[in-house]
């Protein structure tokens, strides 16, 4: 089963990937984490991509699906869970490609809906965990991915630039939703419950797919 999972920033998506992934036995292909690992790691990518975003700059297309792909050959004889890519129907176009290559399909992309006024509440109350970056809608103590106990603010969580990401996301977002609703592939979840509510809600739509696997 190879998933597409779909939402805004603060919609819960890593919260819903670390489960899916558990409970799926699904390898996550995360480009966020990726990138900054490469980064981290020095990696001659990894400085690169550092360059481009210290210049205020989003990597290119071509360098994410260079990444994705690398990452994606390792994995792919497991049952795949996307997060962070595509971002733009270009990607899910060069993704369309690559899986139809690698003899590999979609089977469901999934959509965390969560309303601009939430997201902003959301994000801006929001603490990340400085040793492995799960985040957390308040103050915890603990960290509950990597027992860490040292958290922080995003430095691009302040209402300003919230509500800019939210456009830029809703822009870039609005014709890839369009060209998975077209593939019959999208799966619109509410993100405004609970984590159990629409962790339930994701498993009740897969259980309506059928597969090879
Ligand atoms: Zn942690």
């Amino acid at each position: 089963m190879n998933l597409i999972l779909l939402g805004p920033p603060g919609a819960g998506k890593g919260t819903q990937a670390r489960k899916l992934c558990e409970t799926y036995d699904l390898a996550l292909i995360a480009t966020g984490e990726i990138l900054k690992e490469e980064i981290r790691q020095e990696t001659s990518l990894g400085l690169e991509v550092k360059e481009i975003m210290n210049a205020g700059r989003f990597p290119a297309d071509e360098i994410i699906l260079r990444i994705f792909e690398e990452h994606l050959l390792k994995v792919k004889n497991q049952g795949l869970l996307l997060d962070g890519i595509p971002r733009t129907l270009a990607q899910a176009e060069k993704i369309a490609e690559i899986f139809k290559r690698l003899g590999m399909t979609v089977d469901a992309v999934i959509q965390l809906d969560v309303n601009d006024a939430e997201l902003i509440k959301r994000l801006a109350s929001r603490m990340v965990c400085k040793s492995c970056g799960a985040s957390y809608p308040g103050k915890v103590s603990i960290c509950s991915a990597c027992g860490g106990h040292e958290f922080e603010k995003r430095a691009d969580d302040t209402p300003e630039t919230i509500k800019t990401r939210l456009e830029v996301y809703n822009e870039r977002t609005r014709p890839l939703v369009d060209y998975y609703t077209q593939k019959g592939l999208l799966r619109v979840v509410d993100g405004m419950k609970s984590v159990q509510d629409v962790f339930d809600h994701i498993k009740q739509e897969l259980s309506f797919l059928k597969f090879s696997q």
